[in-house]
């Protein structure tokens, strides 16, 4: 399934170059927007763009160098003491415990006011490797920012009423569940078995127990089974009205218990919010640092994001072959042992550098045209493309 996102580069430089920012990106779904990675600069850059921490519903972070998680202090310290809300943060499951204790706890570490740990100032969302998980924005009353991002989700209803928003949000997925019906790639076995057991847990959102049971139930076939159990759900809740809430319902049991949101903070920022999934994703543990973890992404089951990482023709081909269609793809034009070079990158598969994007490349050499870059395309820092639905990358619009 395909859902319409777009993306912007907030920088498209090394860790090193002044004249771009960091390689973070900004990820538009239905108004409302996330962060790949949230580096030093990344707070910078989205201010020249007229926005600030109110406009960000949550980050992902792939790895822990200084450009890719050095804005994760103003976020937290924002978020604690000025807006008032935590950042929702995902993370793969090898980042959480090291992220607070390798990178944060110096500067974010306040006992006297009981802020000990991560969860003190994000709202964690942990995933593991190849789990589909999705980007997701709280909707219902007291969402604190973005409030008015829901009303631009229904322009034909009063901004920020969250009901009639879900509402919309459930007829837009009965036409994706229109689509699937359509898509053969999307019609496996699996799907029948897989909507039915999501069904039960939609009709017990509050049983952790048994969303604990469908996460035992996850497999490789899961993301097109999930995606068709998420439409047939929120297709029902068009039906019956019932909305967005089935639909968070559908995405708990996708990912399992404790993996997605429920409805309200424990710290009662979000007041009676709902969660509503917007993008669906997951993430692959690629090479960068030795011995250092990273990871790259797989976003709306058709988009490559790499992170920082040195070029892997076979993880890319496998991707292809599996229907991914896109690649955004860190570069360096000079030689580095944990980046992927230009010149391995022109080894991949003409089919794949075809609709491959290249980022992190700081400066690219003059005069570089489409042969030069083997026809690969350098992505340019707050320039947005757009996902259409049903299709791929195209298209591209200056800030
Ligand atoms: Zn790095």
């Amino acid at each position: 399934m395909n859902r319409e996102f777009r993306i912007m580069m907030l920088g498209v430089g090394n860790g090193f170059v002044k004249s771009t920012y960091h390689n973070n990106a900004l990820l538009e779904v239905e108004g409302r927007r996330f962060l790949i990675d949230c580096g030093a600069l990344a707070w910078h850059s989205l201010y020249e763009l007229g926005l600030g921490f109110e406009d960000i519903d949550g980050i992902f972070i792939t790895h822990l160098h200084y450009d890719h998680c050095g804005g994760l202090d103003e976020a937290a310290l924002y978020g604690a003491y000025a807006a008032g809300r935590k950042m929702k943060l995902w993370l793969p499951a090898p980042l959480q415990p090291i992220l607070w204790e390798q990178h944060l706890r110096g500067t974010l570490e306040n006992a006297a006011e009981g802020k000990t740990s991560l969860a003190d100032y994000f709202d964690i969302q942990t995933v593991e490797e190849g789990e589909p998980f999705w980007l997701t924005a709280s909707i219902g009353a007291g969402v604190a920012g973005g409030a008015g991002v829901v009303g631009e989700v229904s322009d034909a209803s009063s901004a920020g009423d969250a009901c009639d928003a879900a509402a919309a949000d459930a007829d837009e997925d009965a036409d994706d569940a229109a689509d699937d019906a359509d898509d053969a790639d999307d019609a496996d076995d699996d799907a029948d078995d897989d909507a039915a057991d999501d069904d039960e847990d939609a009709d017990d959102a509050d049983d952790a127990d048994a969303a604990a049971e469908d996460a035992d139930d996850a497999d490789d076939d899961a993301d097109d089974a999930d995606d068709d159990a998420d439409d047939a759900d929120a297709a029902e809740d068009a039906d019956d009205g019932t909305g967005g809430a089935s639909a968070t319902s559908a995405t708990n049991a996708t990912n399992g218990a404790g993996v997605v949101n429920r409805a309200g903070n424990a710290d009662g920022s979000f007041g009676a919010a709902a969660d509503h999934p917007l993008l669906p994703m997951y993430w692959i543990q690629t090479h960068h640092v030795p011995s250092k973890f990273s990871c790259s992404l797989v976003i709306n089951n058709r988009f490559f994001y790499s992170a920082d990482m040195v070029a892997d023709a076979d993880l890319v081909s496998r991707l292809h072959e599996e229907g991914i269609t896109d690649f955004y793809h860190d570069c360096s034009f000079d030689s580095s042992p944990v980046h992927a070079s230009f010149q391995d990158l022109c080894q991949y598969p003409e089919a794949i550098r075809q609709h491959t994007y290249l980022m992190h490349y700081g400066i690219a050499p003059e005069g570089l045209g489409e042969e030069a870059l083997c026809g690969m395309r350098l992505l340019k820092q707050h320039e947005w493309r757009v996902w259409r639905r049903g299709s791929k990358l195209e298209e591209t619009t200056r800030e």
